[in-house]
C-alpha cells in the first residue's frame, strides 16, 4: 500500500508545497511522525494549536460536545455558541459576534459588513505586504501581489497602501472608504511590527474619514501576542475584529467581532454560513478560554516570547547572517540574509518544527503554553540547523 505522502501526492490538489513528513500524533509541544520520530513545535499548525497537542480539557470538551450535539446549523440556537459569543464580547471592545470557520471567511464577513452598512461607501483600504486570505474580498485585500496573480478580475474598491505609513493611509481614504482593514503587526508578511502608535493614528484617520477600522487579528488574536487580542495593549478600540486561527485551539472556527453600530448592517438574510459557530468548535474555544483563565497560558506566552526573543538575540550577536529579530508574545521573527527555508529544512532534520515567511524570515509560533526550557531546546537545534 503506497504511504501517506505518496497517496496525498497522487490524489490532492497540488497547491501546498510540504515538508515530507507525515505526523501521527502529538503531546504538549511536541508531535511525532509516522516513522516514529519526534519533533518540538514551534509552528502550532500556523498559530492554531495555542494550547500544544492532546490538552486535557480541550479533549474532553471536544469529546463531550461531539457525543452531545455534532451540528445544528444556524437554523437553531445551541449553548455552546450562545456561551461563546457572550464570552467574545465580554472580554473585548465587542457588542456583538459573527461565528464562521476560517480567518479569510472572518475578513470576507467584516469586508461584507462594512459595505452594506453605508451604501455611499464601498472603498476598503489596505496595505502593501498585508495577508487577509484567498477567498476573493480577502484575497483582493491582501496586499501580497504575487498571490493574487492569475485570478482576476477580482472585487473592485480595494486599495493598497504602505504598512505603518499613516500620511499614504491619509491620503487614501475618502467619503467613498468603507472600511480601512490593518494588521496590528504584518504575521505573513514577514513579522513587521510597526511604530508603537500606528493603530491609535490608524483609528484616528478612520474616525476622521467616517469609515469603519477593521482590525485583522485572525493570527494576533487569541493569546498570541501575549494579550487575549494585540489591539488590547494599544488603547484603541476598533469597530470590527476578525479573529480564527488560536480560537478553536485546532477546529476551525473564526469571528468576527463587532460594535452594534457596525454588526446592524447585516440583517437576517444577508449573510450567512452552515457549519459558522459549530457547536464542537464553540466548545473547544470555550475550554481555551477557561484554560487561559485557569491556567496562566497569557502570563506564560509574555514570558516565554521574551525569553524566546532573548534566546534568538543572543544566538544572532556571535553570527553576521541575521538582519534582525522582531515580534511580540510568541509571534516572532528572525530575518536572515538569505532564503530562510533551507534553514528550516535542516531544522526538521534536527527534530525542529519551523516555517519561513516573506522569503527570508524563520517565523516560530510556538504552542502558548510552552516552557523556557523547551525554548532552550529548540534553540540548541536552531543553532545546528543554522550552522
Ligand atoms: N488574516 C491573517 C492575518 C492571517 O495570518 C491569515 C492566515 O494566515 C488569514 C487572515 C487567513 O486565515 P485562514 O487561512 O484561516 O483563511
Amino acid at each position: 500500500m503506497a504511504g501517506t505522502k505518496e497517496t496525498t501526492d497522487t490524489y490532492t490538489v497540488a497547491n501546498y508545497s510540504r515538508f515530507p513528513v507525515a505526523l501521527s500524533h502529538g503531546s504538549g509541544c511536541r508531535v511525532w511522525d509516522e516513522d516514529g520520530k519526534t519533533y518540538l513545535d514551534m509552528m502550532a499548525g500556523i498559530a492554531v494549536s495555542a494550547l500544544g497537542h492532546g490538552h486535557p480539557r480541550l479533549v474532553s470538551a471536544i469529546s463531550e460536545q461531539a457525543a452531545a450535539l455534532l451540528h445544528t446549523s444556524n437554523l437553531y440556537y445551541h449553548e455552546p455558541a450562545a456561551r461563546l459569543a457572550e464570552q467574545l464580547a465580554g472580554r473585548s471592545f465587542a457588542d456583538r459576534v459573527f461565528f464562521c470557520n476560517s480567518g479569510t471567511e472572518a475578513n470576507e464577513a467584516a469586508i461584507k459588513m462594512a459595505r452594506r452598512r453605508d451604501p455611499a461607501r464601498h472603498g476598503i483600504v489596505s496595505t502593501h505586504d498585508s495577508f487577509h486570505g484567498r477567498t476573493m474580498g480577502s484575497l483582493a485585500a491582501t496586499g501580497q501581489g504575487t498571490l493574487r496573480e492569475g485570478f482576476g478580475p477580482l472585487p473592485e474598491g480595494f486599495v493598497h497602501v504602505a504598512y505603518d505609513d499613516t500620511t499614504a493611509l491619509a491620503e487614501a481614504v475618502d467619503e467613498t472608504t468603507a472600511a480601512v482593514l490593518i494588521e496590528p503587526l504584518l504575521g505573513e508578511g514577514g513579522v513587521v511590527v510597526p511604530g508603537e502608535d500606528y493603530l491609535a493614528e490608524v483609528r484616528e484617520i478612520s474616525s476622521r474619514a467616517g469609515c469603519l477600522m477593521i482590525l485583522d487579528e485572525v493570527q494576533t488574536g487569541m493569546g498570541r501576542t501575549g494579550s487575549l487580542f494585540a489591539y488590547q495593549a494599544s488603547g484603541m478600540e476598533p469597530d470590527i475584529l476578525t479573529t480564527a486561527k488560536g480560537l478553536g485551539g485546532g477546529l476551525p472556527i473564526g469571528a468576527v467581532l463587532a460594535t452594534e453600530d457596525a454588526a446592524k448592517a447585516l440583517v437576517a438574510g444577508s449573510h450567512g454560513t452552515t457549519f459558522g459557530g459549530n457547536p464542537v468548535a464553540c466548545r473547544a474555544a470555550l475550554a481555551l478560554l477557561e484554560a487561559f483563565d485557569e491556567e496562566a497560558v497569557l502570563e506564560n506566552c509574555r514570558r516565554s516570547g521574551d525569553h524566546l526573543m532573548a534566546a534568538l538575540r543572543e544566538l544572532a550577536s556571535g553570527r553576521d547572517d541575521v538582519r534582525g529579530v522582531r515580534g511580540k508574545g510568541l509571534l516572532v521573527g528572525m530575518e536572515l540574509d538569505r532564503p530562510a527555508r533551507p534553514v528550516v529544512e535542516a531544522a526538521l532534520a534536527e527534530g525542529l518544527l519551523l516555517n519561513s515567511t516573506a522569503d527570508t524570515v524563520l517565523r516560530f509560533l510556538p504552542p502558548l503554553i510552552i516552557s523556557t526550557e523547551e525554548i532552550d531546546e529548540g534553540m540548541d537545534m536552531l543553532g545546528r540547523a543554522l550552522a
